[in-house]
This record gives structure tokens, C-alpha cells and sequence, in this order.
């Protein structure tokens, strides 16, 4: 397989492990884990533990010594990866230049009509610091890395030589529950922290950072809150207006019912599904909190279902409990199989997520069929991101191919404001890049209204 036929799925495979941009999944998920027993609802967030770099001199080393070591400060985050003070960053080095491909042999070869062949990438890119082409012949002949690539692959090694610098990442320390009398701004990234109260995020770099994390949460609550950036006029149709409004209505009743006992004992909890649920499902589990603080008066139930939803293959199903108003829940497997898990479906408390799937590609396309077709059966709207431009116009084009006669468009494809900040790049092939959530839209299964003669 070339070079670039297996990038996309690769990066798909790469964006499921980093969760957060350190640690496997595994050690992740029992910090979180961790994390929850200590949480109470109210208290600001800490996320240090999750980007602390490795202690030089081991575990024991890193518990004694109280006082946090700069490994890299904050105006030299620049290193080539190889001569990086961060192990993790040579690591990476080495894995790209064992795994990865010099873009200009490629091109060489398959130009000529041979099948691809690549020399290893030995050669350092001096600007970027990243392991790019076998030799500096080859990285002086290609100008694509120089004009496209360069300057994002500079600011992704700036950006995690910086989380793993050692310094106190107060930009993750979380604002908690709203003040009533504030109203929050979905316009963009900049509107949204600031209206929050997210007082730390004092940079661009921070906000790439905290963006990364937030994008699945905020994306969900951007979507559901009545001040929505998504209206008719903005992607939103006659048809999403209608599916939102239903959303909206049950949004409405958790808040009036907040000062009736009685009425609040007959609510009807939200459920988010989040389909093929990876990386969003491997996040710190109070990070969904701040999805809840958008909607304070409602309890929700977020579903992550997927095969890949769970670290360990011995578990099938687990619940946490965040607080008393959300719960994450967590089902392996594929939705259209455990589907009676969660039927019946009602369009005033259920939306659907489905987080870059892929609809359109290759390899994951067949699986999507079926698990698309159950979903427009229950006529609750159903959303759903792309990495970028030619990711999300794959994924349309086969859901109209598949699907276009039995869907409604609730939101027209556009980029999501509250997509993440950071680009990641794929192992393989640093040419391919994602952006989580860039992109989004919105359908439902077609409702056919009685015609009256
Ligand atoms: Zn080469
Ligand atoms: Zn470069």
C-alpha cells in the first residue's frame, strides 16, 4: 500500500490513541478514573497529572521531589526531536523515522510509474525539527513541505515540547458551574472561554491546548444550547430547526421543573450517543462536565458505543457517575448490535454524535451502513464531524450515495467553531494531517407527514 492510500486510516488509528497528546490510553483512563473519586461537582479542574513529563530519575524520584523540574522553558520550546531533553519527543523521532516515508523518494518512483519506494527519513528538517525526508538533497527538492507542512509541524513541536515541559499547565485548571446572570457566547473559541470564565488560557498556544480536549464536549453542547452558533441562516434547516426545538422544549422543562419537586421526579434525562466512540471516550470523565454546565437544570446520560470504547477487552459495559447530573456510560460494541440496549428512541431527549467516522471511507464504510440505517429509524437528529475539507466531503458524498433518498439535512456541512486548534500529523506520512472535528453536519431519517385529501 502507498504511502498515501493508508494515511487516513492510519491517522484515524493514531488520533484514537492520543487522547489528550500523552500516555496510553490505559494510564489515561486511570488517572481519570482517579481523578473522579476525588472530584466534587463544584471545584475547578486539575489536569497537571495528565501532561507531567516522566520523572528523570524514575517514579520514586518524581514523588519525592515535591518541587516540578523545567525539562524545556517556555522560550526555547524549539528542538529537533532527536536531540530533544524530552524522551517522549526522541521516542517519537525514532518511531517516525522506523514507520515513515520520504515524501520526495515517492514521488521520484511512482512519477516514473514504479510502485512507491521510500528510503527511511533520517534527515531532520532544520525549521521544523520533525524527521521528514532520507536526506537533505531530498528535503531541499520538496517544496510542498516547505510552503504546506513546515511552519504546522514547527507549532506541533512547540506545542508538546511545551505540555511536557514540566511547567504548571494552569490552563487546564476548569472553571465550574456558571454564574446564572452570564450568558455563555458560541460564536467561537475566543467568545466562549471568555464568557466561561476560562481566566488561565492567556495564549494561542493554551487555547490549541485546551481547545484539543474540549472539542468533543463543547461541540455536543454548542449543538443542544439554545444559543446555539448553528441557526436557520447558518447551516441550520427548516427540518434541524424543528429537531432542535424538540431537544430544546424538553431543555426548557428540565429548567422549570428545577423549582418542583414533583415535576422534576417525572423529567426524562437527555441521552447523547456518541457512535464509534475513540478518543472522546478515552478523555478524563469530568471533563464532560463542561457539557453539563452548559445545561444545569438538565441530568444527561452521554452513551460512548464502539468497538474501540473501552481499554481493556474484558470489559463490555462500565458506568461513572460525574455528578448528580451526568453519567457517562461506556457499551463495546457496534451500535446497530446492541441497539435494544437503548430503544425505544425519542426525539425530544436523544441525539446522536458520530465524531470523524470515516462514513465514506474504504475500510469503514459497509460497517457505517448498518448501524446509519438504524439510526435514521429512529428519526432523532444525528450529527457528525470531519478532520477536514476532503474528510467530511468524502463522508457527505457516500451518505447522499447511501442514504439521500431516506434522510433529512437538519445542518449543512460547515467548519464547527468549536473544533480543535491543533493539527495532529500521522506517523507514517507527516504530508497527512487532522483536525478533530473541523468540520460538521447534521441529518435525520425522514419523517413522512400524513397528506390529508
Ligand atoms: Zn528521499
Ligand atoms: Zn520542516
Amino acid at each position: 500500500m502507498s504511502c498515501a492510500r493508508r494515511t487516513l486510516h492510519n491517522l484515524r488509528a493514531l488520533h484514537n490513541r492520543r487522547a489528550v497528546g500523552s500516555g496510553s490510553t490505559a494510564a489515561l483512563l486511570r488517572m481519570s478514573q482517579a481523578a473522579v473519586v476525588a472530584q466534587s461537582g463544584r471545584r475547578a479542574i486539575s489536569f497537571k497529572s495528565l501532561f507531567a513529563p516522566s520523572p528523570p530519575g524514575g517514579a520514586a524520584a518524581g514523588l519525592a521531589g515535591a518541587k516540578q523540574q523545567l525539562l524545556v522553558k517556555a522560550d526555547d520550546l524549539f528542538h529537533p526531536l532527536s536531540k530533544s531533553p524530552i524522551k517522549e519527543m526522541r521516542q517519537k523521532g525514532v518511531l517516525i523515522q522506523e514507520h515513515g516515508c520520504c515524501p520526495t523518494c515517492v514521488q521520484e518512483t511512482s512519477s516514473k510509474g514504479q510502485q512507491a519506494a521510500t528510503r527511511e527519513p533520517a534527515f531532520e528538517c532544520p525549521d521544523c525539527g520533525y524527521p521528514t525526508h532520507c536526506s537533505e538533497a531530498h528535503w531541499k527538492a520538496d517544496t510542498r513541505h516547505k510552503s504546506e507542512e513546515c511552519v504546522y509541524l514547527r507549532e506541533a513541536n512547540e506545542d508538546e515540547h511545551d505540555l511536557r515541559s514540566g511547567r504548571t499547565l494552569r490552563e487546564f485548571e476548569f472553571p465550574s458551574a456558571q454564574l446564572s446572570e452570564v450568558v455563555v457566547n458560541f460564536s467561537s473559541w475566543d467568545t466562549f472561554l471568555y464568557t466561561r470564565s476560562f481566566t488561565n488560557v492567556e495564549s494561542d498556544r493554551a487555547m490549541r491546548h485546551v481547545s484539543k480536549v474540549l472539542t468533543y464536549p463543547i461541540t455536543i453542547g454548542a449543538t443542544l444550547h439554545q444559543y446555539s452558533p448553528f441557526t436557520l441562516g447558518s447551516g441550520l434547516t427548516g427540518e434541524g430547526l424543528k429537531s432542535m426545538t424538540a431537544l430544546r422544549t424538553t431543555i426548557k422543562e428540565h429548567e422549570l421543573a428545577r423549582s418542583e419537586k414533583e415535576l422534576e421526579m417525572q423529567q426524562m434525562p437527555l441521552r447523547i450517543f456518541v457512535l464509534g466512540a475513540r478518543a472522546e471516550a478515552m478523555l478524563p470523565p469530568h471533563l464532560y462536565l463542561q457539557l453539563s454546565y452548559l445545561l444545569p437544570s438538565s441530568s444527561m446520560t452521554v452513551y460512548f458505543v464502539g468497538p474501540e470504547c473501552l481499554p481493556t477487552a474484558d470489559e463490555t459495559r462500565s458506568t461513572i457517575a460525574v455528578s448528580s447530573r451526568l453519567a457517562l456510560k461506556y457499551h463495546k460494541g457496534y451500535f446497530h448490535d446492541v441497539i435494544w440496549n437503548f430503544a425505544p428512541f425519542d426525539p425530544f431527549t436523544d441525539i446522536f454524535f458520530l465524531f470523524s467516522p470515516g462514513l465514506g471511507h474504504a475500510k469503514g464504510r459497509a460497517g457505517w451502513q448498518a448501524t446509519v440505517a438504524k439510526l435514521l429509524e429512529t428519526k432523532c437528529p444525528i450529527f457528525a464531524t470531519g478532520f477536514h475539507q476532503e474528510d467530511m466531503d468524502s463522508d457527505v458524498a457516500a451518505l447522499t450515495e447511501d442514504f439521500g433518498d431516506e434522510m433529512d439535512w437538519l445542518l449543512k456541512p460547515r467548519v464547527n467553531p468549536f473544533g480543535s486548534l491543533k493539527r495532529d500529523f500521522g506517523i507514517r506520512n507527516l504530508g497527512e494531517w487532522a483536525i478533530a472535528n473541523w468540520g460538521i453536519y447534521g441529518i435525520r431519517g425522514k419523517r413522512y407527514e400524513v397528506q390529508r385529501k
